[in-house]
Formats: C-alpha cells, structure tokens, sequence
C-alpha cells in the first residue's frame, strides 16, 4: 500500500472530539493510594472531600474503576469552541535537526488562557454551576489556570476568586488583568486575608509566595464562605480525567494514518497534561497491547519525580488539603525564584507517581537554559512561541530526536504543546540578555525539605 502522505496538521472533525473521557487508573492493577484526610489519616470518601470540592468532581475524585465518564453536553460545545486542538507534524524542525525520527506536537495553545488547563477548567464550572454554588476559589502560579478558570466562570456565571503567587502577581500583570478582564478577583499570595497566609507572611516575611502556600488560602476562603468551593488545575485525578481529551484526540488522529508513535514525552509539574497525553496509550501497555517509551520532563530546579521521596505527603504547605500517595520533594520546598520556567509544584500527581514507581514511565530533568535554548530553537523553525513549561519537552523530544540522527533510528515522537509563552517574556528577557541561572538543588537542600514529610 502505498504510504499516506502525512499533513502538516491533523485536524479531526467535530463528531471525533471524544464523547466521555478516560480514567486511567480504573485500567490499573495495582491502583494508586488512596486520599487521606490529614488530621485523622483516614481514607477520605466523596463525601468527606464534598466539603471543599464540589459534589460531582468529589466523586470523579475517587472513583477508580469507571473506566470511560461521559462527558457532559454542555462541556463539550465549549470544547467545540477550541477542541479538536490539531496534531502537527514537525516536518521543519526535523529537516533543521536532520534527523530520521519523525516528530509530532499535540497543541494546546489555540484558546485565550494560552493552555490545556482550559480543558479542566470548564468541567470544573460546569460541575459548580450545576450544583448551585455562587463561585469557586483557586490558586494560580504562572496565571494560565487562573486565567483558564476565569474563562470558564465567566461563561457559566459563576464568582471566581484567585490566589496568585505573589512573584507571578508582580512579574505578569498582563495575565492578572486578563483574568480580571474575564471577572475575577486576584489576590496576590501570601495575603493578610487569610489565617494561614497571616501565618506564613509572619514566618517568612518577604517570601515571594509558593503554590502550596495559596492553595491553602484558596481551600480556606472556599470553606469559610458560604456556596463556595475549590477547584484545582493540576495534580488531581478528576483533573487528570480531564485532560485525557488531549490524549484521546491524539490517538485518533495518529490511527486515521496508521502511525504508531514510539516515544511520548510531556512536561511535568502536577502531572495533569502528561497523564491526559499518554491516557490512552498507557492503557495499551498495561493491556500488553502495544509498548511506547514515556517521558515524563521536569525542571532540574524543582525535580520532584527524579530526585523526590515515593511517600504521603501533604498537598499545600497549610496542610488543609488531603494527604497524597505522591513523588514528593516536602510540602515545604520551594524552587529557587532564579527560575522562571514554571512547573513549580513541590509534588506529582498520584497516578503518574504510582505507573512511574512500577516503571512504566521514565522520568528527566533539564536545565531552565537548555529549555529556554530549545524554546527559542522551536520558535525560529515551527513558528509557535512555547510556555517555558511546554518547551522542557520541547527540550527532551529534540534530544531524543538528535539520537536518532547519530544511530539512524527512524522513531516517532509524540510531545505535548501545552501552551504559548506570550506572558512569558520577563523569563525570555532574562534568556536573551544572557542572565539567567540555572539552579539546581544541592542534596542537602532536598534531604533539609524531605525530612518534613510526614511518616505515614
Ligand atoms: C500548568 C501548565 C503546565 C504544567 O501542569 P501539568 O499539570 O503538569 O500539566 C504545563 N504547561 C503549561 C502551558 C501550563 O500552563
């Protein structure tokens, strides 16, 4: 048969956006450990987690055996708004590198927020709109949730109040106005408007604000007042659940040309659209269907999978939110603020922990001048300016790529594009003018901030 001539862009029709999205872990053997409540240490039910999550995201939360959840009607003419995102062939970057492989990239920068967190983001208000509530709280580091929440509250009419990380607040205000544009109340974090950011800016003051730190503001504002709850952009599994729409258009678009991918690479910092890429296709290995390599890429500065504890530990550094089964640098870590490369979080989505801990998954860790190098090398050739965070696998998919031109290996690769650095440009800045740090951290600084998880 005489072989397809692959597009640039694979673009799927509308009647192929996926109809339900996938739960990995209901295809799991042994399953990922379940959510403890951290005060009594209990296994915590939907009902126990429907105090600060809504009712039906409480449920998806711990349901680990549907294996398909539909996804509802109204979520998906959003989707339809921005969705099937396109899968692209990178034909220049690999005519630039000279290499055999054959290279593609799921992008998910074509909406207003910039990134896959959109796709969560409007599940998670359509669950809130539908339970009643007034509003949602959040927290947001670099801006793309928050500013992907505030999309999706807006169209759904919900209040949507973000804690931003305070060095985010300072060095993006183009995104603190595009959420504001869209609604929403930002707040920079640590702030005096909540007990435990009192508490931290006491301790520490000065501090420049972590995730871990505003997610604890967010939980606590949503429980203290009345018709609101908590909704998170990464780590968790309802979010996972998600985010398999970028897994499941991509193997429909790679079976209508009969290609078969080799390696799949994402970047990781909760683990949300690395777990939705590789979704479908980690179903195939573990039904010993097919066999791929997966990647999962991280910054050296914040080397939660390649250099963390396997353990329990806390979510936030208030230590309000369930205790997770999870790779793990210590609630408590805070990634050098020389780096400007995002994925920040001190810990790993428990399914990915878990399928890595099996070795199912590989993981990397790269350097923030390497990333930026490849981001800029992308830029050039594919034309789309990539998120620091996209471009650390970006980064890894080049250098797979640069083996094969060494060994003559003609492997397909498959990346995850999660989004657009236009927001990005202090960090860029800092890359072009030459002084930006690479920082990575010593072994005593990650045995002084892994000592504190707790022993459970
Ligand atoms: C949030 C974000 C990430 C990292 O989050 P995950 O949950 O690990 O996917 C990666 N890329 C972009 C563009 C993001 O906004």
């Amino acid at each position: 048969m005489k072989e397809q001539k692959i597009p640039y862009k694979i673009y799927l029709e509308e009647s192929e956006l996926p109809k339900k999205w996938l739960n990995l872990r209901a295809f799991m053997d042994k399953k990922p450990a379940p959510l403890l409540d951290p005060v009594t240490h209990k296994v915590m039910s939907a009902k126990d987690l429907s105090a600060v999550f809504c009712d039906e995201l409480a449920k998806q939360e711990v349901d680990d055996t549907s294996k398909y959840i539909d996804i509802p009607q109204e979520v998906r003419d959003f989707y339809k708004m921005y969705r099937p995102a396109p899968l692209i062939r990178a034909y220049c970057l690999e005519k630039a590198l000279g290499t055999p492989a054959k290279i593609y990239y799921k992008f998910e920068g074509n909406n207003t927020s910039g990134s896959h967190k959109l796709n969560s983001a409007i599940a998670q208000a359509y669950y809130a709109k539908q339970q009643g509530l007034k509003g949602v709280t959040t927290e947001t580091g670099a801006g793309q949730w928050g500013t992907a929440l505030s999309m999706a509250c807006s169209y759904f009419g919900l209040d949507c109040k973000v804690f931003m990380v305070k060095c985010s607040y300072e060095q993006k205000p183009f995104r603190r106005e595009v959420m504001r544009t869209y609604g929403a109340n930002v707040t920079p974090s640590p702030s005096t408007t909540t007990e435990v950011g009192r508490k931290i800016l006491e301790e520490f003051p000065g501090t420049t604000g972590s995730l871990g730190c505003a997610i604890s503001e967010a939980v606590e504002t949503a429980t203290k007042l009345d018709g609101y709850r908590y909704v998170l952009g990464s780590v968790l599994n309802q979010v996972l659940l998600h985010q398999s729409v970028i897994g499941l258009e991509t193997k429909t678009a790679l079976d209508k040309y009969g290609i078969k991918a080799d390696t799949i690479i994402g970047c990781a910092g909760g683990g949300s659209n690395l777990g939705g890429l590789i979704a479908p296709f980690m179903v195939e290995k573990l039904e010993g269907k097919a066999d791929y390599q997966f990647i999962a890429v991280e910054p050296a500065s914040c080397p939660t999978l390649t250099r963390g504890v396997y353990a329990y530990d806390y979510c936030d550094t208030g230590k309000v939110c369930p205790l997770a089964k999870m790779y793990t640098l210590g609630s408590g870590y805070i990634p050098s603020s020389s780096h400007s490369g995002g994925l920040r979080y001190h810990g790993m989505t428990t399914t990915l922990s878990e399928l890595y801990h099996q070795g199912l998954m590989e993981a990397r860790s790269v350097e923030q001048t390497s990333v930026f190098a490849a981001a800029q090398q992308f830029a050039k050739i594919e034309g789309i300016l990539p998120a620091p965070e996209s471009s650390h696998a970006i980064r890894v998919a080049i250098d797979e790529a640069l083996k094969c031109k060494e060994t003559g290996e003609e492997k397909t690769i498959v990346f995850g594009l999660t989004g657009t650095g236009y927001f990005d440009m202090v960090a860029y800045q800092k890359f072009n003018d030459g002084v930006m740090g690479d920082y990575i951290p010593t072994d005593e600084e990650i045995a002084v901030a892994t000592a504190k998880i707790p022993k459970i």
